[in-house]
């Protein structure tokens, strides 16, 4: 089995660079899909309050008999939780769906600046990091601004910011600025959810290496340096979006990639979502 390597974020946590993602599984099938990521060798899993999947992650965890330390789980505050006692509140919640003591990241889902105020809610993800219960805290949607009122207001830095990024949004801004801050960049819907397996470019550079669109795309990501958690529910692609080491593509090949660079995104604008669900 391939060994994924890790990250160490700016707490010393080490994180997976590989994980796998289940965003839009249902709950009823993510114990099931978890387990199977699991047998295939995956060890991080991403998750969020707003899934509705957690409780399918943890019972997965225990079903797979792989010790809850050797996975790294990654959960995320939903976007109607924004007073200080609904936070602290929902994290707990956390921790009882999954069935765990602990977890190993927990991340403001959205920014939502324009309904709510997200330096508050960072000061009540301070208090659950400093409780012991979370190993690391981070972001999710931030672009800079977002970030740079954080440092101002707050104590504790972002061990990690997931952004949207893929060959058809580089989102290098944010993630220059980032790395600037010692803060990793994830790059959720890192296959831009399947549109890349169609591209001519990505298409011809994994003719050549012998590899998928998939695979050349979920490799530009590791090589570029950013934590990836493709999501599938059928097993074939769950081993395809694993099977990304024992290939490297050179620079013309990275380069090619990141030339496809649109400005294209899959999911809303952080500065303009404003959805909070009831
Ligand atoms: P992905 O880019 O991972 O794409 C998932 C889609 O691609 C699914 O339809 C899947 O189909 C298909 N697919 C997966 N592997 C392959 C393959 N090898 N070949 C062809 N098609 C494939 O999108 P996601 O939106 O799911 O992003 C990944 C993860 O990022 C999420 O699960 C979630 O954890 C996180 N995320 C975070 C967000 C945030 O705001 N922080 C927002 C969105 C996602 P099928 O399942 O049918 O096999």
């Amino acid at each position: 089995m391939a060994t994924v390597p890790t990250i160490r974020l700016n707490n010393g946590v080490e994180i997976p660079q590989l994980g796998f993602g289940v965003f839009q599984i249902p709950p009823d099938q993510t114990a099931e899909a978890t387990r199977t990521a699991l047998e295939v060798g995956y060890r991080h899993i991403d998750t969020a309050q707003m899934y509705g999947n957690e409780k399918g992650v943890g019972a997965g965890i225990r079903d797979s008999g792989i010790p809850r330390e050797e996975v790294f789980v990654t959960s995320k505050l939903n976007n109607n939780r924004q007073s200080r006692d609904d936070v602290l509140r929902s994290f707990d919640e956390t921790l009882a769906q999954l069935g765990f003591d602990q977890l190993d990241l927990f991340l403001v889902h959205w920014p939502l600046a324009s309904v709510s105020d997200y330096v508050a809610r960072w000061k009540a993800m301070e208090e659950i990091y400093a409780s012991g219960r979370v190993r690391a805290i981070g972001v999710s949607n931030f672009q800079p601004h977002h970030l740079r009122n954080l440092f101002a207001g707050t104590e504790v830095r972002p061990a990690v910011n997931q952004i949207e990024a893929h060959p058809y949004l580089g989102n290098d801004e944010a993630r220059t600025f980032n790395a600037q801050h010692e803060i990793a960049t994830e790059a959720w819907a890192p296959i831009a959810k399947g549109r890349v397996t169609g591209d001519p470019v990505i298409t011809q550079i994994a003719e050549r290496v012998g590899k998928t669109p998939a695979q050349v795309t979920l490799r530009w990501h590791v090589q570029r340096g950013d934590v990836v958690f493709p999501k599938s529910v059928t097993r074939s692609r769950v081993e395809e979006n694993f099977d990304l080491f024992d290939f490297e593509l050179d620079e013309a090949a990275m380069a090619a990639i990141t030339g496809l660079d649109r400005g294209e995104r899959t999911g809303p604008d952080p500065d303009t979502f404003a959805y909070i669900p009831d």
